[in-house]
């Protein structure tokens, strides 16, 4: 409507990210896919809504994500959600696409993904509404070997990353035949404590008792360090698992914790669960977690197939990569037309430099020559390069480092030589 103003943001818990800040996203990109690449990792998409049914399924009713975190709306007549986590859809791919028909006993998938996720959560600093995951999955596979290399693969990216305050903490949480029996184990150790705990815990006492462990409220986790432990519980075939996976880390020299209160907020998981977080960021400082979901293939209508795999968040990456990772993409060459002439002529060198893949700024309308030395500034340009009547006459061009301030003369050729070689020199 006229005359009324209204100022649009970006909703709580969502950004832009600026274009200042994308150097840093594509080098966490690029570095995933050279880092999982090199682990026969491959990438799949997956839409961004799903049938909301699938993550009801798969991430458990009683999750926090699916009781009141998920962005679900109908369309049409389906219920469809905006995906919270990406281990389930790739499953549902895994199944839909009939994967299973192509691996291998000792070859498994392995499947990899970059995307934003959504959920409805109170946003604080690491952690927003939609956010973006990095995540690998392995399916297909039952060794210990499975879960220690992929956790070594989650080590080196944020080696890669130059991430180096981290800790990895690791826990096991059984499997289907001996964590009821942990349950039980739990639930009456709960029970006469219940009136002392949060009103979360004692619900999740009644729908999952292992997910008390996951409260934040100070009294509640000092009484619960009294808890028995899912170790003194475990079967032999979990127990015997959960031991060569710790053999194989002490073998890749990857330092951990065995953290007995680590329990992670999925209901898939199985046997080993781990997370790395980052020393020194705060209360979210969670970089990535992940474990093993032996069931859930099968939950979601395929053959029984073992699944191990972690998602990271890739704000949080974003926050601890060291400074340098990322060199922010600039101008190239701002081209500088002298009159009307030198504009008009320049029009078509900026085609021709563009088309050998040179980045080229230049005004869409002649201007002064000191205001579009001062662009030059702005666009943090490498060269400026002069065009007047008198260079277009000679074919020869005043080319200046903007940086160091030297100006030489080139040919169109020899434009193209010095820019190129200076990008080189400086890894852009
Ligand atoms: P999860 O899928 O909950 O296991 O989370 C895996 C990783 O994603 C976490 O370790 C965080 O780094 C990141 N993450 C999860 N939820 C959020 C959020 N709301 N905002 C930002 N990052 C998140």
């Amino acid at each position: 409507m006229r005359g009324m103003t209204v100022r649009y943001q970006a909703l709580r818990g969502t950004r832009d990210i600026l274009p200042d800040e994308i150097a840093a996203w594509r080098f966490l990109e690029n570095t995933t896919h050279e880092v999982f690449s090199r682990y026969g990792f491959r990438e799949l998409r997956t839409p961004i809504f799903e049938a909301t049914e699938l993550f009801a399924r798969s991430v458990g009713a009683a999750t926090d994500i699916v009781r009141k975190e998920m962005y679900t709306f109908t369309a049409g007549d389906e219920s469809v959600t905006l995906r919270p986590e990406n281990t389930a859809p790739v499953v549902r791919a895994f199944v839909e696409h009939a994967f299973h028909r192509t691996i291998a006993a000792g070859f498994p998938e392995r499947l990899y993904y970059l995307g934003p996720m959504f959920r409805y959560e109170r946003p604080q600093k690491g952690r927003q509404r939609q956010f973006h995951q990095i995540g690998a999955e392995l399916l297909g596979a039952p060794e210990p070997l499975a879960d220690a290399e992929t956790i070594e693969m989650a080590w080196s990216l944020l080696s890669a990353l130059s991430i180096e305050d981290r800790e990895l903490r690791l826990n096991t949480v059984g499997d289907t035949a001996c964590r009821p029996r942990y349950r039980e184990t739990l639930t009456r150790w709960l029970a006469p404590r219940l009136p002392a705990l949060c009103e979360d815990c004692r619900r999740r006492a009644v729908e999952n008792p292992l997910r008390v462990f996951d409260c934040k409220v100070e009294a509640d986790r000092k009484l619960l360090e009294e808890a028995p432990d899912m170790a003194g519980s475990l079967c032999a075939p979990c127990a015997e698992h959960f031991d060569a996976v710790r053999a194989m880390l002490d073998g890749f020299k990857i330092a951990y914790v065995v953290d007995p209160r680590l329990v992670r907020g999925l209901d898939y998981y199985q046997r080993t669960v781990f997370e790395i977080v980052a020393t020194g960021l705060g209360a979210q400082n969670a970089l990535l977690g992940g474990g093993r979901y032996d069931g859930l293939v099968d939950e979601l209508g395929g053959p029984a197939i073992p699944g191990f795999g972690f998602a990271a968040g890739m704000e949080r990456l974003v926050m601890v990569m060291g400074k340098t990772a990322g060199v922010a993409v600039s101008s190239d060459v701002l081209l500088v037309g002298l009159g009307e002439i030198g504009f008009l002529a320049s029009i078509g060198l900026a085609r021709t430099l563009r088309a050998r893949g040179l980045r080229v700024a230049m005004p869409l309308t002649e201007r002064p020559l000191g205001a579009q030395m001062k662009r030059a500034e702005r666009l943090g340009a490498r060269f400026a390069l002069f065009v007047g009547e008198t260079e277009l006459a000679r074919g020869r061009f005043g080319l200046k480092n903007l940086t160091s301030g030297e100006q030489i003369e080139v040919d169109e050729a020899g434009i193209e030589a010095v820019v190129l070689a200076e990008r080189n020199d400086h890894g852009r």
